[in-house]
């Protein structure tokens, strides 16, 4: 039903749904209110579960938004970009993927890319030109579908087997930049030197933080010199205590380890996210733009990254301990002297 409701299919429910529920409103965006019916409602409730399922696949570009749709693979731009960015060079609400792109190419503003350099990385969701953009179900492997009942069910059901790492990845408190490069990491696919080395590039390649061997995932997370300084710090720092043999054998104990929704193991899987992604983005800089940060400058983002996180998740922080809010400086006095 949901499907139906956002590809549009023509049906009087759905004409009904439009007229008195959405309007103008972008169905993600919809507050639940006390006064709706039980139905809306259960639609309502479902959509942190289904949103990472669903996303847009790019043909012209003129019925996605910029800003608010799953078009992009560093995900729902609205979330990274903030928008006083968007609405500074003269985009706004309302602004469609086809602003954007100019004789067949996406042009973004030249500070964005030196900001958000995974933008670069284009749409991965690609229909073909011309035609008009779709909106697809992008499975549990990744692979994006026409919507079917039987492949929902199959991948949000709560009852059938889970992918140990799905709720490291997939929960309502993830940053989603951070959660979509954790996603591709312990689907092995981020383009590490042995990945590339087998069809792109001949030669030796070097990790670019180290420079003592080829990157792999196994490599960066968590054995090289430089990511361990990193992820030592944050496991002192948020109490995890997993002893692992390699990357996929962390992710398989993180996964049975941490998977509740308490404070303390939210701020664990948004220390592996942040990790993960950071150092994923500090390697991309350091190979493809020659500009490298220290250990100390790349904790010190991650660090500010998670804080601003945990400050906006004022419920959770009111059953946090005080130790815990000290350590990530979001008690009080530290608030009123941030501000
Ligand atoms: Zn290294």
């Amino acid at each position: 039903m949901c499907g139906t409701l956002l590809i549009r299919k023509i049906s009087l429910w759905i004409r009904w749904i439009y007229l008195f529920h959405i309007k103008n409103r972008k169905f993600w965006d919809i507050e639940v209110k006390k006064n709706h019916c039980w139905t809306w409602k259960r639609f309502l409730n479902v959509r942190g579960t289904l949103r990472p399922f669903i996303v847009s696949c790019i043909g012209n570009g003129e019925s996605t938004s910029l800003w608010h749709d799953w078009w992009h693979p560093i995900g729902i731009l609205s979330m990274i970009i903030p928008r006083r960015e968007w609405i500074g060079v003269g985009f706004d609400d309302m602004a469609r993927v086809a602003d954007l792109v100019s004789d067949n190419q996406v042009c973004w503003p030249d500070r964005w890319l030196e900001k958000y350099p995974g933008l670069i990385d284009g749409p991965m969701f690609c229909n073909e030109e011309g035609i008009n953009d779709k909106i697809l179900w992008r499975d549990k492997d990744g692979k994006c579908k026409a919507f079917s009942c039987k492949q929902t069910w199959d991948d949000v059901n709560a009852f059938g087997p889970r992918f140990p790492w799905f709720n490291i990845v997939w929960y309502s408190n993830n940053i989603p930049r951070n959660a979509f490069i954790l996603w591709l990491a312990v689907h092995g696919k981020l383009k590490t030197q042995d990945r590339i080395q087998k069809w792109e590039i001949k030669g030796n390649l070097l990790c670019p933080l180290c420079l003592k061997v080829n990157d792999s995932h196994n490599h960066l997370f968590f054995q090289c010199d430089f990511s361990c300084r990193i992820w030592d710090h944050f496991r002192i720092k948020a109490d995890i205590r997993i002893f692992y043999d390699d990357w996929w054998d962390l992710i398989r104990k993180f996964g049975i380890q941490v998977s509740g929704r308490s404070v303390g193991d939210i701020i664990k899987k948004l220390v592996l996210a942040g990790c993960v992604s950071h150092i994923w983005h500090e390697r991309n800089m350091r190979q493809f733009r020659a500009v490298s940060r220290s250990v100390f400058a790349v904790i010190s983002c991650i660090e500010k990254e998670i804080q601003l996180k945990l400050l906006g998740m004022k419920k959770e922080v009111k059953s946090m301990k005080e130790e815990v809010k000290n350590c990530w400086g979001i008690n009080g006095s530290k608030q009123k002297e941030n501000e």
